[in-house]
């Protein structure tokens, strides 16, 4: 029996990146996972693949920042699959500026997307783990939580206000067999790394021990632990596959 067989998964920002690596050893583990995204035609390659290993998997357009979209979204998952036992709120964006520079727009966004997405996700699943006393969220925040950096204040303190939200979230929701954990993965070989700039790529590289990105399958297993029975006594924990940016 694999480790996730009649678990329904859903991962926002799951077309590309850690969210389809994270969705595709979902599947591989049994689950049959829901791919939220911007891009829905990406998403919807990622979920043929899925189907193509024997689960069921659907894309959904959404905005994981619009509540009445992640709303609709949810519920179209729930209509084809059943009720939801796992939410990955993975979809995230990055820009740069110092902070004196940075357009009030640009703030706002990564907090929407970021924070705003996770709140909204999260609020739409709750209801049906706590009826069931059954639920697994994972949060991906970032080593930047811990540890700052130049340029990326706004994404910084998004994913910093995620580790305090799902710490908060773990109390209420515990005693219904609900776990909430975050991870808050190094730089990753994505997109949304190699979009950065050349000198903040440089100089993030050169303050890791490793000296390289990680890939998105050293990320992928510890969504899957947390998501597993292995992982059930991890409780508003945030573990730190970062290449030792950050030794906690
Ligand atoms: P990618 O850019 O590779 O993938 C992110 C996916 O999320 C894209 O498909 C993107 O769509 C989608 N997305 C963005 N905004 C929204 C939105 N508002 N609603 C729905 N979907 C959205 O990023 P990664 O895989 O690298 O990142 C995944 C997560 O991991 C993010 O939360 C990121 O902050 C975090 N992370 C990444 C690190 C890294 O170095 N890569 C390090 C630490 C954390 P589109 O392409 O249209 O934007």
């Amino acid at each position: 029996m694999a480790k996730l067989d009649g678990n329904n998964a859903v991962v926002t920002g799951g077309a590309r990146g850690i969210g389809k690596a994270i969705a595709l050893l979902f599947a591989n583990e049994g689950a049959n996972v829901a791919i939220l995204d911007r891009d829905l035609q990406t998403a919807q390659e990622v979920a043929k693949g899925i189907r193509e290993l024997g689960r069921n998997a659907i894309a959904v357009e959404v905005d994981v920042g619009d509540e009445n979209g992640v709303a609709a979204g949810l519920q179209e998952v729930t209509r084809a699959f059943g009720d939801i036992d796992i939410l990955v709120n993975n979809a995230g964006i990055d820009t740069t500026s110092h902070v004196v520079d940075m357009p009030t727009d640009m703030w706002d966004e990564m907090i929407r997307v970021h924070l705003r997405g996770t709140f909204l996700c999260t609020r739409a699943v709750l209801p049906g783990m706590l009826r069931r006393c059954r639920g697994r969220i994972i949060n991906i925040s970032s080593q930047l939580a811990h540890k700052g950096g130049a340029e990326m204040a706004h994404y910084s303190a998004a994913k910093a206000a995620i580790i305090g939200f799902t710490r908060s979230l773990a109390y209420e929701v515990a005693e219904y067999n609900v776990t909430v954990n975050a991870i808050a993965p190094g730089p990753i070989d994505t997109d949304l790394f190699r979009k950065l700039p050349e000198h903040w790529r440089k100089r993030k590289l050169a303050e890791i021990p490793m000296h390289r990105p990680g890939t998105v399958d050293e990320i992928a297993p510890t969504a899957l632990l947390l998501a597993t029975d292995a992982g059930g006594y991890y409780l508003g924990a945030t573990l730190n596959p970062n290449g030792g940016d950050v030794m906690i």
